[in-house]
């Protein structure tokens, strides 16, 4: 038996991509937030050979690669607790889960459920979708060939939104609001956070169906597209990347003539850079959002007010 994609993106989630003993982030990048490598190990608690740290002979295997005996770990720890059995038995490493959990409700405890406010999907960074509807509990996973961007998918396109508009609006994520980014401190690295706000854009290509966007990042903030708002003296920077840009009406709202637009989404805190005064957040959904009319403007037939007879 081996642990199963789907368990593995399901203990991803329930761990907050993070190491349940040290808190590690675990989706590791260097300053410029490009080349992501997960760094996280999924952990056996009953080791899942009859010879490994804390073996069992009457578990099944079917329970060995299940959730419940599965921890998220940084590779350190997960070396550590596998050499020293005698230090984490099985009590400990369930207590360590159970803290760990118990330490992200707290976090999340200032955390409000998002509504998709977005009337149209810009953006859709699909990996990063898939690890937070893991933490929503109301996991998607696509098999769509994504390699030279969203875009290049041509019709297969609409598909992906309409399945994605639908989840968001059923998943309600906890996150929390954009903070104030005049103060920023470390322990806000990791956090998810939402935003409708206007944000100076740049460096965004045109569309072209015949691109391969999957290397169009170098990882220079310079030239890199980009999204960015000043807070006092610091400056938010989310860098776009052209392969999760849905359509072309997004390409130029992304690139528009008056270098700036209003976006709303969801974006995660990357890295903090005291000396430069930046911060740098990975968008996981983006795109305009709804106006106060929308609703009205797209009511249903059947709910508009009927005349009255008098
Ligand atoms: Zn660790």
């Amino acid at each position: 038996m081996a642990v199963s994609p789907k368990t593995r993106i399901q203990v991803w989630g329930e761990s907050a991509a993070r190491c349940a003993h040290c808190k590690e982030q675990l989706i590791y990048s260097e300053d410029s937030g490009l080349h992501e490598s997960l760094i996280g190990e999924v952990c056996h608690i009953f080791a899942q050979g009859k010879n490994g740290p804390r073996a069992n002979p009457h578990i099944s295997p079917e329970e060995l690669d299940s959730a419940n005996n599965l921890l998220l770990l940084c590779r350190k720890h997960h070396k550590y607790v596998d050499d020293h059995p005698e230090l984490f038995p099985v009590e400990r490493l369930a207590e360590i889960k159970i803290k760990h959990i118990e330490w992200i409700v707290r976090q999340l405890s200032i955390a409000k459920s998002w509504d998709c406010n977005l009337a149209t999907l810009h953006y859709l960074n699909i990996p990063r979708l898939t690890i937070l509807s893991a933490m929503s509990g109301e996991m998607v996973t696509y098999d769509i060939d994504t390699s030279r961007g969203l875009y290049c998918l041509g019709e297969k396109l609409l598909g992906v939104m309409v399945a994605y508009q639908g989840l968001l609006e059923k998943m309600h994520p906890k996150v929390i609001d954009m903070p104030d980014f005049a103060e920023p401190y470390d322990d806000q690295i990791g956090m998810i956070f939402k935003f409708s706000d206007r944000f100076r854009t740049k460096n965004a290509p045109w569309p072209d169906r015949e691109a391969n966007y999957s290397n169009y990042l170098k990882g220079d903030i310079a030239k890199d597209p980009q999204v960015y708002k000043k807070f006092g003296d610091w400056k938010l920077v989310m860098i776009i990347d052209p392969m999760w840009i849905t359509t072309s009406t997004a390409f130029c709202d992304f690139a528009p003539s008056g270098g700036h637009n209003i976006f709303s989404g969801l974006a995660m805190v990357k890295t903090i850079n005291h000396d430069d005064k930046i911060i740098t957040a990975t968008p996981l959904v983006m795109g305009i959002p709804k106006s106060p009319l929308h609703d009205i403007f797209n009511m249903d037939i059947n709910e508009m007010p009927r005349t009255i007879d008098v």
